[in-house]
């Protein structure tokens, strides 16, 4: 496990790649943006726009996907401020939280038109049952339908035009020609949309799954695509993107912030809607020893804002803690729908866990504190100065685990004793 020298991410994230300096493909990407010529890509934005204007105004001119979040606020805000007519679609997440309803109903406000896609929710359940026990992701079925619903939509209202936001290739690292493309189409969906090598095609059978089920799950096909004229582009390759200034911009629109940081996280404004994120994010660190905590360091990292001490130290805090809960809601109520109890999420996330990366025992079993926690292994990335970090100081603690959760001490709250820690040598 390499990370690149300039943020904290690690060679283990797919599609990443450090280059002769040790520099990932996303700094690299960040680094271009210099070089844009913002001015005419927002004149190319606006070309595009005006070719999808509805002709006398008799449909919308566009549909945006949107979920609540701060970056849906901001593609809303910006083609409302564009002159243009949108239809904003969700697809509801699988287990939507107070929070993230406020901020759909705040959406509305902005003055659109909405349209909410709620699938089958014993459906769902199945779909993140299977998704988590077969390739360690509860919400493949939301990332599968947050992109089928909207394309789905915008052939049954014969709106060619979708604006999705960010291409996380960009943002996070990916191949060049993808990182720099702007049309999300099938394609990019197969790559990149988080199927895993989990075919909706597959399901059919499984469970007692039908076709029929599985209808929002499912792309429209190629003619019915080609016969509305179907395209989607990323506001992010037109307008520079940051998602901190999108969520400043939704805050002045009246979209709700957490009062402390979401769980596993660094930041107040983001990933507020499914309570089921916390274990997404949580398998995502089993698998390749980074989580949420270390995308939103490199963001910010990036864009001068966080120094690398400053990022290495609050992603050892953050990143990777057991899920117990999530946006407040304890884990055997989140895994209740799903039939899954908590001893059988710890066997999948051991089964999930990439031994390589952790630390294990003179038998190979996977040490974990009193909390369920597992340690990184060394090295970790090159750390011009030591820091101090209390989150890691369990190493080779094995004890059993806890009878009952124990209470969330996530958040930004400042933790007792903090500036005295030394790290351990
Ligand atoms: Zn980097």
């Amino acid at each position: 496990m390499r990370y690149c020298t300039r943020c904290v991410m690690p060679d283990t994230r797919p599609d990443l790649a450090l280059d002769a300096e040790g520099v990932c493909n996303a700094c690299r990407h960040f680094e271009r943006r210099a070089a844009i010529d913002w001015d005419q890509r927002k004149k190319e934005l606006e070309r595009i726009l005006d070719r999808h204007r509805s002709p006398g105004g008799r449909n919308w001119d566009c549909l945006i996907p949107v979920s609540g979040g701060k970056d849906s606020h901001f593609q809303t805000i910006r083609m409302l401020e564009l002159g243009m007519n949108p239809l904003c679609v969700t697809a509801t997440t699988c287990d939507l939280s107070e929070v993230g309803r406020r901020n759909i109903e705040n959406l509305k406000s902005l003055g659109v038109d909405y349209v909410e896609v709620t699938t089958n929710r014993r459906v769902r359940a199945t779909l993140n049952r299977i998704g988590l026990r077969e390739v360690g992701d509860i919400s493949w079925p939301e990332h599968v339908s947050i992109f089928t619903i909207p394309v789905r939509l915008a052939v049954q209202f014969r709106v060619p035009l979708l604006i999705w936001g960010e291409n996380s290739q960009n943002e996070y690292g990916g191949p060049a020609a993808d990182a720099d493309n702007h049309v999300l189409d099938r394609r990019w969906l197969d790559t990149y949309g988080g199927l895993l090598g989990l075919r909706v095609a597959d399901l059919v059978g499984r469970e007692g799954l039908t076709a029929r089920d599985l209808i929002p799950f499912t792309y429209p096909a190629e003619e019915d695509l080609r016969a509305v004229g179907v395209t989607g582009l990323f506001l992010g390759y037109f307008l520079p993107w940051d998602g901190f200034a999108n969520a400043l911009v939704a805050q002045g629109h009246g979209f709700t912030t957490l009062p402390h940081c979401v769980e596993g996280s660094l930041v107040t404004y983001e990933n507020l809607d499914n309570h089921q994120t916390g274990i997404h994010d949580y398998f995502k660190f089993l698998k390749f020893g980074f989580g949420r905590a270390t995308d939103l360091a490199c963001l910010h990292l990036r864009r001068g804002r966080l120094s690398r001490s400053d990022a290495l130290a609050l992603v050892r805090r953050h990143d990777g803690k057991f899920p117990w809960t999530y946006l407040g809601k304890p884990l055997g109520k989140i895994l209740e729908p799903l039939g899954v109890t908590i001893d059988e999420f710890v066997a999948i996330c051991d089964r999930f866990t990439n031994r390589d990366l952790f630390v294990t025992d003179a038998k190979g079993r996977l040490v974990k504190d009193r909390d369920g926690n597992l340690t990184l292994k060394r090295p970790e990335p090159a750390d011009p100065k030591p820091v101090a970090s209390p989150g890691r100081r369990a190493e080779g603690r094995t004890g059993p685990k806890p009878a009952t959760p124990p209470r969330h001490r996530g958040g930004c709250r400042p933790t007792p004793g903090l500036r005295h820690a030394k790290r351990p040598s």
